[in-house]
């Protein structure tokens, strides 16, 4: 290849560029089993938690392949890795890809890790296409997309996006062993001599654009054998933390008319939540209590405190806060026909659901249609990096199918076919950005 002289002497047809493109999917898949081995439980789950030592190694992993696929490498105080291939004509925004390495407990090894090894991938099928780019292509793989030790999703993401807020809160945030953000994010080697994580920001529409590929995780392409989907709008997540409190007491001692029983109370709003849920009308709206705790947990004492957490989530956002509205004076009102205290309702967030840029949709659509898959438009279910990414940038998202829509457990699948398409996506929708 002839180094670039100042002007794009031989720009390629975009057609050329898809003829060209071949994606090395033994070589992918190998990537994806070796970052599964930097796991804290045995193959084939995937354990990957935020700033401990196998997430570290991941990391060391993630920023040598992208040296090796030629990339200059920085990271910011929270540990976002950027990844990034100049472009010739450098000043201009860069388009962004990326996605998330840290995996929940007992989960798999391709939710997140597809769009950033994909991403690589991506890059390298570009590179040997012979391919320029005229705006820059990032990769980013963002810290910790799973809410697993400090309870917050995107943190990464939600970070660059400009959230203040959360930059504010994480100065008091600690985990459930009592270990603060900022020290466990320097234990890993960031956020070394600041407790200002507001260098991470990034201003807004600093990118050209923004896409995500990622497993579906649901079933739809695989039951309908569509090999692209092409992701219209990220439904939206709602989080909320409930507490009882109650007087408690002897399981024998006493009477059923004298109790208050906290545990009750939370049952009883676990299912309220499902009938809030079911009154929206609409199948996409969704509601879970994922986590319902008792306390003291002994069978023969009756529950002084309950602890429920709920997910609510629709494509609606006025939908979904009604639903919110209603789980809350539900809240209320078991409080008081049970005698027992409503101690907490707190919305831990309550986001916004996103829309996929029109610019960047037509932009997969073509490269689906030039490489000859098959593709259909969805909604994201599941929120993703790119949730937060929409505040500035354009976004868009590839989706793959996956065995059975497994995902967050060992039989996560992809077949390398169907990554291998995903990266060609990637790749092409990358390229016609990069030179618009
Ligand atoms: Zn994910």
């Amino acid at each position: 290849m002839q180094d670039f002289s100042g002007y794009p002497i031989d720009e390629p047809p975009h057609s050329f560029i898809s003829n060209s493109l071949s994606v090395d999917a033994q070589t992918l898949q190998k990537q994806i089993d070796e970052l599964s081995t930097f796991s804290d439980t045995p193959a084939p789950s995937v354990t990957r938690i935020l700033y401990s030592d196998k997430d570290v190694l991941a990391r060391r992993y993630i920023k040598n392949l992208m040296g090796l696929a030629g990339l200059s490498v920085r990271e910011d105080a929270v540990g976002n890795i950027f990844g990034r291939w100049e472009g010739y004509e450098p000043e201009l925004a860069a388009v962004a890809t990326g996605s998330h390495i840290d995996a929940i407990p007992y989960s798999g090894k391709y939710d997140g890790v597809v769009g950033v090894l994909g991403a690589i991938e991506a890059i390298n099928a570009l590179k040997r296409s012979g391919f320029k780019p005229k705006r820059s292509l990032e990769i980013i793989s963002f810290t910790s997309e799973e809410p697993t030790r400090f309870g917050i999703s995107c943190l990464g993401s939600r970070l660059l996006a400009g959230g203040e807020e959360l930059a504010k809160a994480l100065k008091t945030t600690a985990d459930g062993q009592n270990m603060s953000f900022l020290d466990a994010a320097r234990y890993a080697g960031y956020a070394k001599d600041q407790d200002d994580l507001s260098s991470v920001f990034l201003k807004k529409d600093h990118y050209f654009g923004f896409i995500e590929l990622h497993i579906e995780q649901g079933p739809i392409l695989e039951e309908e054998g569509v090999s692209i989907g092409i992701v219209t709008a990220i439904a939206a997540p709602a989080s909320i933390k409930v507490d009882f409190e109650g007087n408690g007491g002897h399981a024998g001692a006493v009477l059923m008319p004298n109790r208050n029983d906290a545990g009750l109370a939370a049952a009883e709003l676990a299912l309220a939540v499902e009938k809030h849920v079911l009154e929206s009308g609409s199948i996409d709206t969704v509601g879970t209590v994922g986590i319902l705790e008792l306390h003291p947990g002994a069978i023969n004492s009756i529950p002084s405190k309950s602890h429920l957490e709920i997910d609510t989530r629709d494509i609606d956002e006025k939908r979904r806060n009604v639903v919110i509205e209603k789980i809350h004076e539900s809240a209320i009102a078991i409080a008081r026909k049970r005698k027992a205290i409503l101690s907490e309702f707190k919305i831990i967030n309550q986001d916004p659901p996103a829309l996929s840029e029109k610019s960047i949709i037509e932009a997969i659509e073509a490269a689906s249609k030039e490489l000859n898959l098959t593709h259909k438009f969805m909604i994201s279910r599941a929120y993703h990096d790119s949730l937060f990414m929409a505040r500035i940038s354009p976004m868009g998202m590839i989706f793959i199918p996956c065995y059975k829509g497994y995902s967050h457990r060992p039989e996560e699948y992809a077949s390398t076919q169907d990554m291998a398409n995903g990266v060609k996506v990637l790749a092409l929708t990358m390229a016609k950005l990069s030179l618009q």
